[in-house]
């Protein structure tokens, strides 16, 4: 189902970030749509908390070591909440042949390694499980998989091929410290910016209660087929107010806990 020709309502948006007030306006979809639309409505917020946080960070004297063609966190695992797995797949159905049977090869590239080192079945148990993970368990995974050094199948000559469209995970992740120690993550001491809006997390939790199911996120070489698999669910349609309430929701419920846990 398409939502680009539907009406849209527009809402203004008054969230408290650590930064200090953020007000914006997201247009919203008047009728009845699919969960992947939500997904730029929610990043749109993260992006717009995370350019507060970036200027305190500036004017207190930081500097972002990112820079367009750096590419070192690319190795790391991507995870996904399901409404940007559905995302995801929705874009990439969209690309021309030739692009979408390239990406489509390179997916496949990186499932072959990683069922060579022995990580495609606990990542395919991770995407599946029907309760959390363990911290050290995640840990671990994570661990395993940055050990590979397996550049992202999106990855195309030092650039991400889906810029526009890549996940929450990838546009969070900042570092103040030398670009230098990105090259090593597991062994460099990396100062990331704190994330003020953790967009996979609040999808993820939007998804367990839309859906009756536990939170979870799908390690990106997987996010396209775990979105097949669950096609039908990736069609259900909910009321775009009600999506962007239950999703501010969220947004207010994890930044209340943080915001929390910074003034203790
Ligand atoms: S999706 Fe793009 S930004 Fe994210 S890891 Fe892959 S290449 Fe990098």
């Amino acid at each position: 189902m398409s939502s680009t020709s539907m009406p849209v309502d527009r809402y203004e948006v008054a969230i408290n970030v650590p930064r200090g007030p953020l007000t914006t306006s997201v247009d919203v979809p008047s009728g009845f749509v699919p969960i992947a639309t939500i997904v730029p409505l929610a990043r749109q917020l993260g992006e717009q908390a995370s350019v507060e946080e970036v200027r305190g960070a500036v004017e207190e004297g930081a500097t972002i070591s990112c820079k367009d063609g750096c590419a070192a966190c690319c190795r790391m695992m991507v995870p996904l909440s399901p409404p940007e797995a559905f995302a995801l797949r929705d874009h990439i159905d969209s690309l021309p042949k030739a692009e979408r049977d390239r990406f489509m090869r390179k997916i496949d590239d990186a499932k072959a390694a990683l069922r060579h080192a022995g990580l495609l079945e606990p990542l395919i148990e991770l995407a599946k499980t029907p309760k959390p993970l363990a911290d050290s368990d995640m840990d671990a995974l994570n661990h395993a998989y940055y050990a590979l050094r397996l550049p992202c199948p999106f990855l195309e000559a030092g650039r991400c091929g889906i810029y526009e469209h890549r996940p929450s995970a990838c546009r969070e992740l900042l570092v103040t410290s030398p670009a230098d120690l990105c090259q090593d993550l597991a062994h460099n001491a990396v100062q990331p910016l704190p994330v003020p809006i953790r967009v996979s997390t609040v999808l993820g939790l939007l998804w367990a209660d839309l859906t009756d199911k536990i939170p979870r996120l799908i390690p990106l070489p997987l996010a396209l087929n775990w979105a097949t698999e669950h096609e039908p669910e990736g069609r259900r349609v909910w009321k775009g107010g009600d999506l962007l309430d239950q999703t501010l929701d969220k947004v207010w419920r994890l930044l209340s806990q943080t915001m929390g846990e910074k003034q203790c």
